[in-house]
């Protein structure tokens, strides 16, 4: 039998740190369940070897909206992909200005890879909505239903108002120490419902300025959560894992922590 996961980590670039491997062997000894999101689907094959044995760490099949203008061909590697797994992500939207110009394209790729999830169903999606999350919401509900694809909003970075909204839709959100340090963000985290929240690190693009974000760091949003929400650690922590497993049990996952 194996042990309870300790911790959560709905969203790690485990591909982008410095020692994959040795990344996933920490998870595995400290308990981290890890969804490892990928950017390109041409990653899959190496993060799926990378992780087939894991029993933390899972990898997930993604086309970053931020790549979405150079790699849209890979849309049509995505759509054979995702047969094999019920884990998507990092897709999405960005409505930066750096990014306004593949605009069109992202689009299309987010919009084909929602329907193929949609058609295939059980699949849950950690979704990137910087300056976009009202059409992410759109695309959201116009090609999905909360029954056949359970979006995971990452590092939301929008208004209380949107936030509500989404959690209405159906939206879980994954919270990272960022978040939870600056005042929109710990604004959003107070004001989503307990049962969709859950943890995540974005590593390695959460860096302090004096270390490297890890998986393990969410050990520690844990507190910080509790705190921002007025509930004592055990409670929160409780909560997560009950939102963890209703989470992975609508991807098949069944019990896989006990
Ligand atoms: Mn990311």
């Amino acid at each position: 039998m194996s042990a309870p996961a300790r911790g959560f980590d709905f969203h790690c670039h485990i591909d982008l740190l410095p020692d994959p491997v040795a990344t996933i062997a920490a998870c595995e000894r400290d308990r981290i369940f890890t969804l490892a999101v990928t950017t390109t689907p041409k990653a899959w094959a190496q993060n799926r070897r990378w992780t087939a044995d894991s029993r933390y760490v899972h990898a997930a099949l993604g086309l970053h909206p931020e790549l979405a203008g150079e790699r849209h061909t890979e849309i049509e590697l995505l759509e054979q992909l995702v047969t094999e797994t019920a884990l998507i992500g990092e897709i999405g939207l960005d409505g930066s200005p750096q990014h306004r110009n593949s605009w069109q394209v992202q689009r299309e790729v987010f919009i084909r890879t929602l329907s193929a999830a949609q058609r295939l169903g059980g699949r849950v999606a950690s979704i990137h909505s910087r300056r976009a999350a009202p059409e992410v919401l759109d695309c959201l509900a116009e090609h999905t239903t909360p029954q056949r694809v359970l979006p995971i909003l990452h590092w939301f970075s929008d208004t209380v108002t949107l936030a509500r909204q989404a959690a209405a839709q159906g939206c879980y959100f994954s919270i990272n120490q960022r978040m939870l340090g600056s005042r929109s963000g710990a604004a959003v985290v107070r004001a989503v419902p307990a049962d969709r929240i859950l943890t995540e690190t974005d590593a390695p693009f959460t860096d302090g300025a004096d270390r490297e974000s890890e998986p393990q760091e969410v050990v520690t949003t844990v507190k910080q959560l509790a705190e921002a929400r007025g509930v004592p650690a055990d409670e929160m922590t409780a909560i997560l894992a009950g939102n963890a497993e209703r989470v992975l049990a609508f991807a098949g996952f069944t019990s896989i922590f006990r």
